[in-house]
Parts: C-alpha cells; structure tokens; sequence
C-alpha cells in the first residue's frame, strides 16, 4: 500500500510502499477513505511531542471502510464505514479507567502516535475504539469530526454552560465547534491572528456575534474561553477576557510557554483548566449531536503523496476549516 512515513522528527514525511497491516484479533482491517490532519499530527511531526513511535504513519481523524476483521472483532460488517481517533487503547485498569477518565489512563496509547494512523491506503485499529459515521457525512465531511470536532466538543463540555463564549484560533476545531454552541443558544465570539480578516470572515458566516483580533478585548465580558491555538500568550488574554467566575479551556496538547500574569485576572472564582485526549462517551455524543446540529465541516482536500504541503499550510494558518487527505 502506499503510506506518508515519518522516519524522523523533524523531517518531511516520506512516500512509501509498505506491506498492508494484518488485523489482530481484536482489529479490523480498513480501507482509508479519507485521513484528517490535525494540529496534533504537526506537533508529532516537529518533533513537540516526545517518543513517538518510529517509523511511523501518522493521522488520527481516520475515515475508512471494514475490509476484514479480527477473531474477535465482529462489531462492524464488511464494508461499514467507521471512524478512528486519537485515543487507540487503554489498559482498563488504572485508577483513571475504572473511574470513567480512560482520556487520562496511564498507559493509553494513541492513533497517529504510538500506533500507525491514516496517512495510508489502508490501517488497523481495535474496533472497540472505533465509532460507526453518521449517514449522511461524505468521507470528506466525517473525517474533521473526529478529533476537531470531539476534542472541541469534549472542551465546549467543559466550558459549562456559558452564554458568551470565546473561541481562539477560528481552525478546524474553533469552526465546528462554534455551530454546535449556537445550536445551543450560546453566542460566539471568534478571535483570530491579527488581521486574519478571512479568518474573520469565516467565523461571522458560521454564526458568530463578533469577531476580531486576538490582541482586543471583546465588546463585552465572556462566561468562558476555549484557546483552539497553541500560543501560550493567548491565556492571559482569555483570562482578561472572561468574567467572574468564568473558565478557561486550554484545548491543545501542546502549547508554547504561558507569560507569567497578574493574580487579579485569575482572581473572583476564574478557572483554567486543559482538556485531553477524549472518552469513547465523547465520541458517541458528539457523533450523535453531530447530524442534529447540522455540524457542516469545511474540509480543504490534499492528495495522500500532498501529506507534507497539507501539513505545511496548517503551520502556516492557510486552511479554511479542514485539511484532510483524500486517500481514495
Ligand atoms: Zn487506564
Ligand atoms: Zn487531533
């Protein structure tokens, strides 16, 4: 099959001819319809995240059809379409999994990182950690789903139920996620690198009451803040931005250093808090929110062999919504 190989933090991912992968007694066997790219897939890639396995093909919003199944993996028939995220095993029996936290678990092994992902023809993954997609989504439109919008959405649950809500960086994430919150009657405001106008843009054609500048306060104070980008100064501009009582969502895996801050921005009850990984319960909420919403994903197509510019123009802030290999 043909596979985009990161030999080496650091370097551009290599095109490659690999065998295709036997499924294991507990995996199925799938045929890559389409493969998401998420900013965590640059973080591994830059070398940001620390061990990953090498050589390695990364991708965790993965959109695939069940060519064939493990002895024990009969969850999904042939042909199925399902989806695979970052979150690819858990040991089941750290304090974390027995207290319904898998996200946290202490062995927990994830897609695109410690286990092979999509950026190829076909993957392997444990059907127990799989969701079936929604009818309805083309590959395109699913895949963005899985981690932009389960992660995002797993951070919007942890935002509460703040009204004025403030989205940082208007990606992947920040645009799904601002429809699902004004289908919950909550209003968005969107902030952007300065001077992103299209960004902008963006965000007010997806429902968003105002948006602006990361560098400006917002016309009024928010009840929460998620921070989508991973910019470390971006925190004591949310905490700034939010009112008493107010949280703010750190939503990324990895973040550049946070500026040292005045007491009195986090002070009259705020709350800073991160989220990661996600909960199997995540996925099969939000996947079923999903279609109710409408979440209509803007997904941005590269070819598979495209792997290293569609990475490129993520690091460069040059994608509408998603960037997502079309893999067949
Ligand atoms: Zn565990
Ligand atoms: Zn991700």
């Amino acid at each position: 099959m043909r596979a985009m190989i990161l030999d080496a933090p650091g370097e551009p991912l290599r095109a490659a001819e690999v065998p295709i992968p036997e499924p294991g007694p507990e995996q199925v066997l799938l045929r890559v319809r389409a493969c998401a790219v998420c900013r965590t897939d640059l973080h591994v890639v830059d070398g940001e995240l620390p061990g990953p396995k090498l050589p390695l093909i990364p991708g965790h919003q993965i959109v695939g059809t069940v060519v064939r199944s493990g002895d024990r993996a009969k969850r999904f028939p042939e042909g199925d379409r399902v989806g695979v995220p970052w979150l690819g095993s858990i040991d089941g029996t750290c304090r974390y999994c027995i207290s319904g936290r898998e996200n946290l678990c202490d062995a927990a092994r994830f897609t695109g990182y410690q286990i092979d992902g999509g950026y190829a023809e076909y993957t392997v993954a444990d059907h127990r950690f799989c969701f079936p997609i929604p009818d309805g989504y083309p590959d395109l439109q699913a895949a963005p789903l899985l981690c932009a919008g389960l992660i995002g959405y797993r951070s919007l649950r942890m935002a509460g139920d703040a009204e004025g809500l403030g989205l940082y960086g208007f990606g992947a994430a920040a645009h799904i996620i601002a429809q699902v919150a004004r289908h919950q009657g909550r209003r968005v405001f969107a902030f952007t690198s300065p001077g992103d106008a299209e960004a902008q843009g963006f965000a007010l054609g997806l429902g968003a009451v105002w948006a602006g500048d990361s560098t400006q306060p917002p016309p009024e104070r928010l009840d929460a803040a998620i921070i989508f980008a991973p910019v470390g100064s971006l925190i004591p501009a949310a905490l700034r931005a939010v009112a008493r009582g107010g949280v703010v969502v750190c939503a990324g895996i990895h973040m550049s250093d946070i500026p040292s801050f005045p007491y009195e921005i986090l002070w009259g009850e705020r709350s800073l808090r991160s989220v990661a990984n996600l909960t199997r319960r995540d996925g099969e909420e939000f996947l079923a929110l999903a279609p109710r919403v409408p979440v209509r994903t803007e997904a941005t197509p590269f070819a598979l062999e495209n792997a290293n510019e569609a990475l490129n123009a993520l690091r460069d802030g040059d994608v509408r919504g998603a960037a997502v290999l079309v893999v067949s």
